[in-house]
């Protein structure tokens, strides 16, 4: 890498391309992928001050190694963020980014649609640790105001929600989150880095699993957590290390490679999704179509203004309930039944029997995860061969 160059004034598709690239001694092209776990020292003085942060290095791939490094600085030069962490999935972003300094007696306040382990690990594992926690309605910006309280410490939102698709407004929350001196993580997968830029909107910290779109082939997991250089290198990292949620250097890899062709990749899932949303909204058979870049997205001006295409994934249900969903889906031929998202392939699921099966049903409900709710991550394959699979799975 010409080193020179002020990597943070190249566009985004230069950085997905070359951003973070650090070649060996050998000039290789591609990325190198460093499968080991250890490092070596000329002498004993170095490895002491590698060990006590006077000299820069690695010291062991638990922290960090260099395929590890490209990712993140890949991930944190497109993310405008100051430093990135790289760990093993998308919950090991999730919980680290929350346990690393939570304590007993600190309020979390959540928007109440999430992902299913995100709603486990906040309503299961963080009350048991004394933790208070309040969900919201995250379109309820009066909900917001009201939530918080004296000891909140930690806002987590996701948005667009898996897998309804409701929004939360990023920038109004974070009005909210700096008048209280509150630390605010935004879950970005369903956006992708490409999308939405929280930090831009006011977020402190952002995750994502990799596992989806930056792979986007379906083939390794990971994750990140970005913020800013304090958060991370005082408050994430000593927590990362020592608990070892470290990422492979081969999914790493994996990761880098698949951030090459991010934006290709994103620009056709919005166009193929945008495609099936508008043909599933005049379906007769379909009772709604939730889609950010739809004008019928009941929070449209919010989609507008924080997201800059509506993304890959489309939540619809069916007017004749689960068995007209089951149906459906059994009858698919070209999309797959698959709680994955992100992938080339497209990829339903009915998260009410499967990803958000853990969650009671009246709550299920209140959430807007009925029985007829599907969820579509529409793939990369023509948006004219999944209508017309869709089309004839919809056929009584
Ligand atoms: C998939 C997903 C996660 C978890 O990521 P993994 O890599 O599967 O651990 C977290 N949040 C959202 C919104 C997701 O879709």
């Amino acid at each position: 890498m010409k080193k020179d160059a002020d990597q943070t004034q190249w566009k985004p598709a230069t950085q997905l391309v070359r951003g973070g690239t650090a070649r060996s001694n050998f000039g290789e092209t591609s990325e190198a992928l460093f499968l080991n776990s250890g490092f070596c020292y000329e002498s004993a003085e170095v490895a002491e001050s590698r060990f006590n942060g006077e000299a820069p290095g690695f010291v062991y791939s638990r922290y960090c190694n260099p395929t590890l490094l490209m990712l993140e600085e890949r991930l944190a030069l497109l993310e405008k963020a100051e430093k990135c962490c790289v760990v093993a999935s998308g919950m090991a972003a999730v919980f680290a980014s929350i346990m690393c300094d939570i304590k007993p007696g600190d309020h979390l306040i959540a928007s109440r649609v999430l992902f299913g382990s995100c709603h486990y690990i906040i309503t299961q594992i963080l009350p048991r640790l004394g933790v208070k926690i309040t969900l919201v309605d995250g379109r309820d910006l009066t909900a917001w105001e009201q939530a918080f309280r004296t000891n909140t410490t930690h806002v987590f939102i996701e948005t667009p929600s898996n897998p309804t698709l409701e929004l939360v407004d990023i920038a109004a929350v974070a009005t909210l989150t700096k008048q209280h001196g509150t630390r605010f993580i935004v879950d970005n997968v369903f956006a992708s880095p490409l999308l939405q830029h929280p930090l831009d909107l006011g977020a402190d910290v952002v995750v994502y699993s990799t596992t989806k779109h930056i792979d986007g082939q379906g083939r390794t997991l990971g994750g990140a957590v970005l913020g800013s250089e304090s958060f991370i290198t005082e408050t994430l990292l000593p927590f990362h290390r020592h608990t070892g949620p470290a990422l492979s250097p081969f999914n790493a890899w994996v990761a880098l490679k698949g951030l090459e062709t991010l934006n290709l990749r994103m620009e056709r899932h919005c166009v193929n999704a945008l495609k099936v949303a508008q043909f599933l909204e005049q379906h007769p058979a379909i009772e709604t179509v939730s889609y950010p870049g739809l004008p019928s997205h009941p929070q449209y001006a919010i989609a507008q203004k924080q997201m800059d295409q509506g993304g890959n994934l489309v939540a619809f249900r069916l007017k004749a309930g689960k068995r007209a969903a089951f149906d459906l889906l059994n009858k698919l031929e070209i999309i797959d039944i698959s709680n994955n998202l992100g992938d080339a392939k497209s990829l339903v699921t009915h998260p009410a029997s499967t990803t958000h099966s853990n969650i009671e049903e009246s709550e299920r409900n209140t959430l807007g995860i009925t029985a007829n709710l599907l969820r579509l991550s529409v793939g990369l394959e023509d948006a004219d061969d999944l209508i017309h699979d869709l089309e004839r799975g919809l056929k009584g």
